[in-house]
């Protein structure tokens, strides 16, 4: 930028947003820069630190040519984003989607970043992600394009250096090729370049459920925070996927009252509780949640909307926005998935005394075994499921603890409390490294 030199923190997060196009609520790169620009503004963060933590270390966008199984070649784009790799190796999952940018995966490796840090693991953030329809692809289609991406972008990965994971379409399959590409790369078996893997070849017992495991850690300490009891408190969840039934499943467990879910097809409301483990019987079943017996049929919209202690959006990015989050009316809403609440609407919840459970906090719980999965990968020393899931619990205690303790010191909100943890703890890595140049 070719400005005068910024005085302080706040002209420099003014110029740079008077340059940035003005883009839509539910831009998200714009979305995690306006929670980091007013993280920064409070930490009165150094103008030069700023504009290394908002910048992506390294992008590398790559085509993925594969023979289709018609015999036709079809060409496709990956991408892999390396945000921040100053406290690790990059962490971050790979999706497969047809709505795939290189803005989304800028600002998903950001977010990876923060929440690498706010749960202080020894990663930095990445992300990736391949434009494509998994649908409409056999799976011989979708290994060559997973191991073709995989030794396109393989530089770029390694235990040390970047170490991908499932998200969105793309699971322990997925993972297990990875590995191997890698592996057949590197003439031995790597286990730890990946996380999320399957069980038999290294991945962690407790993976599968360590985000549901994270949310419901965290709603425990939020209820707790706001002197409500964890018996009986009734729980909508939005999206009946891996986070959403595992979250679903374990309040239900620990004596909460799930009283609506809803996945694609739409949702399904009783006030006297569903039977979670019928209604993942249910899905295994008929693959979606419609026709479920005995329970009212609600849109996604109207979940969002039913009275309730806790609601945790598990499903897709921007459900809450300026639009609806004044119509709201749970007490606290956890954030399985990524990126559920738009910058506008935490101002209308915050002011509405809804407490936010942010996402970089509320589903960490998945990074957090990543990381134990990666550690026992390198120790070639493997964990029983319990000590896996205490030692969650305890990381995820902590890090909700000093999230509330930075909102209550600087009196904002947990995601703003969040950022702050976060930004300090990256910044303060930084200070002491020093510049390489
Ligand atoms: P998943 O694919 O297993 O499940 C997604 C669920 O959302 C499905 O039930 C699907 O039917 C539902 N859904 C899709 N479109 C919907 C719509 N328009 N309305 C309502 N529901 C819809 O995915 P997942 O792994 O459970 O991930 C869910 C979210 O959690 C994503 O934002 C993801 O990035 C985030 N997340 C996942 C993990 C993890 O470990 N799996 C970790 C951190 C964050």
């Amino acid at each position: 930028m070719a400005n005068a030199k910024p005085r302080n923190v706040q002209t420099l997060i003014k110029q740079d947003r008077d340059l940035r196009f003005r883009s839509l609520e539910t831009d998200p790169f714009e979305s995690m820069m306006q929670r980091f620009d007013d993280a920064a503004r409070r930490l009165n963060l150094e103008p030069g630190l700023y504009k290394v933590l908002r910048a992506p270390e390294k992008q590398l966008i790559v085509s993925i040519p594969i023979m289709r199984d018609s015999g036709e070649i079809e060409v496709f784009t990956g991408i892999r984003v390396q945000h921040n790799t100053s406290r690790g190796p990059g962490k971050g999952g790979l999706r497969f989607d047809l709505g795939v940018t290189l803005e989304e995966v800028n600002a998903l490796a950001a977010w990876m970043t923060w929440k690498c840090a706010v749960v202080n693991l020894p990663f930095g953030g990445a992300k990736g992600g391949v434009i494509c329809d998994p649908h409409a692809l056999s799976a011989a289609e979708l290994e060559k394009i997973t191991r073709r991406y995989t030794s396109a972008i393989i530089d770029m990965l390694g235990p040390d250096s970047d170490v991908p994971a499932p998200d969105v379409n793309t699971n322990e399959r997925v993972m297990a090729w990875i590995m191997d590409t890698y592996s057949m790369h590197k003439r031995h078996t790597v286990t730890a370049v990946v996380t999320g893997k399957p069980v038999e070849m290294g991945g962690s017992l407790g993976r599968r459920e360590a985000t549901g495991r994270g949310c419901l850690v965290t709603t425990k300490c939020a209820l707790r925070h706001r002197k409500m009891k964890v018996k009986g408190a009734t729980v909508a969840i939005q999206g009946f996927g891996n986070v959403g039934s595992t979250t679903a499943r374990l309040m239900q467990q620990e004596g909460m009252k799930v009283i609506a879910v809803s996945d694609k097809s739409g949702g399904i409301h009783s006030q006297k509780g569903l039977d979670i483990e019928h209604c993942v019987e249910w899905v295994k079943e008929h693959r979606f949640l419609e026709g479920y017996p005995g329970a009212v049929q609600v849109t996604n919209e109207e979940l969002l909307t039913l009275p309730c202690d806790v609601l945790v959006p598990a499903a897709l990015e921007n459900v809450i926005t300026s639009k609806n989050a004044d119509l709201v009316r749970a007490k606290i809403i956890c954030e399985g998935a990524n990126g559920p609440t738009t910058a506008r609407a935490d101002a209308i919840l915050d002011r509405n005394g809804i407490y936010v459970i942010p996402d970089i906090l509320a589903n960490a719980g998945g990074v957090t075994v990543s990381y134990f999965e990666w550690v026992q990968d390198r120790g070639g020393y493997f964990w029983d499921e319990h000590t896996v899931n205490e030692r969650l619990r305890i990381i995820m205690e902590k890090a909700f603890e000093e999230v509330a303790a930075m909102s209550e010191k600087h009196d904002v909100s947990m995601r703003i409390g969040a950022y702050m943890l976060a930004i300090e703890r990256v910044a303060a890595v930084h200070r002491l490294r020093g510049m390489y140049a």
